[in-house]
C-alpha cells in the first residue's frame, strides 16, 4: 500500500491526527482537533509548509471534526486508517482489522478502560462514517505485553478474580516501547538482545524486552501502577484505599481521583506536574520540587532494576518520552542510582542529546550495558502496523 496512513488517537474530547506517508522520514500533516462539543472548540496543526494554523469549530463533535481535519490533508487521499485504542484486554495480541466483531470485542473490555475505550470506539464510529470505503485498523497499547509470562502478569489474588474478571496485569505504552526497543536493536552492534525501557512523559512506564518481545512491564491492570507520573501516584500500599476510607471517609472516587489527578510530580512538588518547572524549581530550592525530583528518579531506577530480572541478559536502557528525550537530570540521576550495572555516562553526549535526538551516551571504550535516548514514534509505529495489518490480513 503506497497511501499514506491516517493516525487518529480519539478522546472522550479530542481527536489527535496524523497522515504518515510510507516512507518514515517524509514531512507529516498533523494536529489536534480538542474541547469538542463546547463553543470554543478548534482544529490546531501544521500544513506540509510547517506553518501553524487555528481554525474554531463552534460546538462541533467528532464527526464534524474528522470532516475538518478531512480539508486539512491537502487533497492527499488515505489507504487506511489507524486508531489507538487503549486497551484490547488479553483479546487482541496485535493489531487489527476493524469489523463489527472487533468492535463488540473492544466494547466487552471498556470495562478495564472505562475513561478510554468508549472515546476510541466514538472515534472508530465517526471515521467509519467520514470515510466508510477505507480499511480500519485497531491498534492496542496493551498489544505489545501480551507476551508477559504468568509469573509477571498475575497478582497475587484468588484465581477467580482473573478467571471471571479479567484481573491482572496488562500494561500500557506498548507501541513506544516497542518502537524504541526495536530501533535499540536495529542501531546497537548488540542487536535485539536484553534492553530496558523507560517512557517517561507525562504518563511513564518501564518495559524489560527481550528479543523485540516484552517480558514484563511497571503499569498493571491500569495505568496507574508503577513510576511516579505527572499526576499519577504510582505504586502506592493497597491497604492505602481501605485507611483512607475508614480513616477519612473518603469515597471510592474520591481516592481514584487523588490518586490518578492530584499525586505524583503534582503533588509532591505541591507546584506543578510539568517536569520542566519541577527541575527550575528544585534548582532553585523549592523543598517540594527536590523531593518530587528526588521520589521520580528513584522510583524509575528502583522499577528498572526490578524489571532486569526479567532479562537473561541486560545489553542496555533506552529513555524516551518528553522527559526522557529532553531531561539529562533525571537520565543523570537515574543511572547514578545504578552503579552496579555498569552503565557509564558521557556528560556531554547527556547534556546535548535533546530536543529529538537520538544518541548512545556511552563514554568512550565502554563495553558493558548501553545507555540510549531514542525519540518515541508511537504514531509512525501505529501507521506501520496498520500498513502490515492491510497487507497483510490474517
Ligand atoms: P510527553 O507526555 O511525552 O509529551 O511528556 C511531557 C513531559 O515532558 C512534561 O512533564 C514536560 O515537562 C516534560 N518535558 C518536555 N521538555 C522537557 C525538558 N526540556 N526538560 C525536562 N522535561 C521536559
Amino acid at each position: 500500500m503506497n497511501a499514506p496512513v491516517l493516525v487518529i488517537n480519539c478522546g472522550s474530547s479530542s481527536i489527535k491526527y496524523a497522515l504518515i506517508d510510507s516512507d518514515p522520514q517524509a514531512p507529516r500533516l498533523a494536529g489536534l482537533a480538542e474541547r469538542l462539543g463546547s463553543s470554543d472548540a478548534r482544529l490546531k496543526g501544521k500544513n506540509s509548509a510547517g506553518e501553524s494554523f487555528t481554525q474554531p469549530l463552534p460546538n462541533a463533535d467528532h464527526a464534524e471534526a474528522l470532516n475538518a481535519i478531512l480539508q486539512r490533508l491537502e487533497g492527499r487521499v488515505p489507504g487506511a486508517v489507524g486508531h489507538r485504542i487503549v486497551h484490547g484486554g488479553e483479546h487482541f495480541t496485535q493489531a487489527a482489522l476493524v469489523d463489527d466483531s472487533v468492535i463488540e470485542a473492544i466494547e466487552t473490555t471498556a470495562a478495564l478502560a472505562p475513561l478510554h475505550n468508549p472515546a476510541n470506539l466514538a472515534g472508530i464510529a465517526a471515521t467509519r462514517k467520514v470515510f466508510p470505503e477505507l480499511p480500519q485498523v485497531a491498534v492496542f497499547d496493551t498489544a505489545f505485553h501480551q507476551t508477559l509470562p504468568p509469573r509477571a502478569y498475575r497478582y497475587a489474588l484468588p484465581e477467580a478474580l482473573y478467571t471471571e474478571h479479567g484481573i491482572r496485569r496488562y500494561g500500557f505504552h506498548g507501541t513506544s516501547h516497542a518502537f524504541v526497543s526495536q530501533r535499540a536493536g536495529e542501531l546497537s552492534s548488540r542487536g535485539a538482545g536484553g534492553w530496558l525501557t523507560a517512557h517517561l512523559g507525562n504518563g511513564c512506564s518501564t518495559a524489560a524486552v527481550w528479543n523485540n518481545q516484552s517480558l514484563d512491564t511497571s503499569m498493571g491492570l491500569t495505568p496507574l501502577e508503577g513510576l511516579v507520573m505527572g499526576t499519577r501516584s504510582g505504586d502506592v500500599d493497597p491497604g492505602l484505599h481501605a485507611h483512607l476510607h475508614r480513616q477519612l471517609g473518603w469515597s471510592v472516587d474520591e481516592i481514584d481521583n487523588v490518586l490518578n489527578k492530584q499525586s505524583g510530580l503534582l503533588g509532591l512538588s505541591g507546584l506543578t506536574n510539568d517536569m520542566r518547572e519541577v527541575e527550575d524549581q528544585a534548582m532553585a530550592g523549592h523543598p517540594g520540587a527536590k523531593l518530587a525530583l528526588d521520589v521520580f528518579c528513584y522510583r524509575i531506577a528502583k522499577s528498572l532494576a526490578a524489571l532486569s530480572c526479567a532479562l537473561p541478559t541486560l545489553d542496555g536502557v533506552i529513555f524516551t518520552g518528553g522527559i526522557g528525550e529532553n531531561s539529562p537530570i533525571v537520565r543523570r540521576e537515574v543511572l547514578a542510582l545504578l552503579p552496579h550495572f555498569g552503565f557509564s555516562l558521557d556528560e556531554a553526549a547527556n547534556e546535548a542529546t535533546i530536543r529529538g535526538k537520538e544518541g548512545k551516551l556511552d563514554s568512550a571504550g565502554h563495553s558493558g550495558p548501553e545507555v540510549w535516548v531514542i525519540p518515541t514514534d508511537e504514531e509512525g509505529r501505529i501507521a506501520m502496523e496498520t500498513r502490515h495489518c492491510v497487507e497483510t490480513p490474517e
